[in-house]
């Protein structure tokens, strides 16, 4: 079958919703979701009424003089997309409605459904935002007054057995990590939507990620509280460790050390939230403000081009402005993971491996050696989960 400028295509069904910079189409059936340029969602609707692309393309054109409209070429991504339901009249082969649909995200059904909406909602009431901010100004306050609360690399070092230190760190990171998000699912449920948790990777770091993907179904404003939701409960979770510290004071005992050690992971965690390159929630929420998505993407191109000293396409004046700033936070993120490396990651893995390394020439020690054994497989451990979803991201970017 194909494309001619006397075609007539009609689409799927799709559900338009406006967006900042353009609309944002939604394939129910297949729980995908789409951004697309005014002239793109008039053509849709052309098409529905069943004009030929021909004529689509001669009212498109007079209607909008700047842009190029290629219809042809639009028809034939609709079907490559599989958003065509019929050709000249001819139901386009390829997977029917159920087969699409049983392919389809669980946009529906499922995903915490047994969180209720108006529990969730509860969690968002304007009262409680407010109790939000102030929780991170406590937080600051905190820091300011008492700057020995500030984390360093040694809390982690909570025993002299480092396979225990490493099993509380395991622990801690994965209990505050479900906390927060638990603040994404709760978010999400709040606007009755389903959420799922996957896992991913980051750069070097292993990550559980709530999916969101009916957040497209909300407004710009409202998807905000979606990503922000994480970073919130971090905080509340970051003045609960302070407060510890704070009402426990002199030397510490495990209590305020643990409290220290949690502190730790949610500092670590708030600073690489600005590492625009790992698509951070914070990045999200940038890419909602500016209604310009992928930033990343056309950052990378447009830095791409400055770098080989050539003009790229002129790109519409916000969206490059957008795209300006993110390619320099987006440099910025790589110099505060360095940073981070160096202040923290680096000399707990020297202070680790040097302490642990030695122990294995003395098997005949007992504990020490089994320590330092069990502390190197737990390394390799986590290598080797790191490796595998590695793998797995680059199987499905081919
Ligand atoms: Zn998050």
């Amino acid at each position: 079958m194909k494309v001619t400028s006397r075609s007539k295509v009609m689409p799927v069904e799709l559900t338009v919703r406006p967006d900042r910079q353009g609309y944002i189409v939604e394939d129910a059936t297949a729980g995908e979701f789409y951004e697309m340029s005014e002239p793109s969602v008039q053509a849709l609707q052309r098409m529905r009424e069943g004009l030929s692309l021909e004529a689509i393309e001669e009212e498109l054109s007079a209607r909008f003089p700047d842009e190029e409209i290629d219809m042809i070429g639009f028809a034939e991504q609709l079907l490559e997309l599989k958003l065509v339901a019929e050709l000249d009249g001819i139901p386009v082969r390829g997977e029917s409605d159920s087969e699409r649909s049983a392919n389809a995200k669980p946009l529906k059904s499922g995903g915490f459904g047994w969180i209720s909406e108006p529990f969730a909602r509860f969690w968002f009431h304007p009262v409680m935002r407010l109790l939000y901010v102030s929780v991170i100004i406590m937080n600051i306050a905190l820091f300011i007054a008492k700057p020995g609360l500030f984390p360093q690399y040694r809390d982690v070092f909570l025993f002299e057995s480092m396979a225990l230190n490493s099993l509380i760190w395991l622990g801690i990171s994965f209990v505050l990590l479900m906390l927060h998000e638990l603040g994404h699912i709760m978010a999400v449920r709040s606007f009755g939507l389903p959420a799922k948790l996957g896992i991913g990777h980051r750069f070097l770091f292993v990550v559980f990620e709530t999916e969101m993907d009916g957040v497209w179904r909300l407004t710009p404003k409202q998807r905000n509280r979606a990503y922000l939701a994480g970073a919130g409960m971090d905080q509340v979770m970051l003045l609960l460790c302070l407060a510890v510290q704070f009402a426990l004071p002199g030397e510490p005992g495990f209590v305020a050390k643990l409290a220290a050690f949690a502190a730790l992971d949610l500092v670590v965690k708030l600073v690489f939230q600005c590492c625009f390159y790992m698509k951070t929630d914070l990045y999200y929420v940038v890419e909602n403000g500016t209604g310009c998505y992928n930033l990343m993407e056309r950052s990378r191109e447009w830095l791409a081009v400055k770098l080989r000293g050539r003009g790229g396409d002129p790109a519409r004046a916000i969206e490059e402005r957008a795209v300006k700033w993110y390619a320099v936070f987006y440099a910025a993120g790589y110099v505060f993971t360095l940073g981070m490396i160096a202040l923290f990651f680096a000399p707990q893995l020297i202070v680790s491996l040097t302490t642990v390394i030695p122990r294995l020439a003395f098997p005949a020690e007992g504990g020490p050696f089994w320590d330092a054994v069990v502390f190197l497989a737990e390394c390799i451990g986590l290598g080797a989960l790191l490796l595998y979803s590695w793998i797995k991201s680059r199987r499905n970017a081919v």
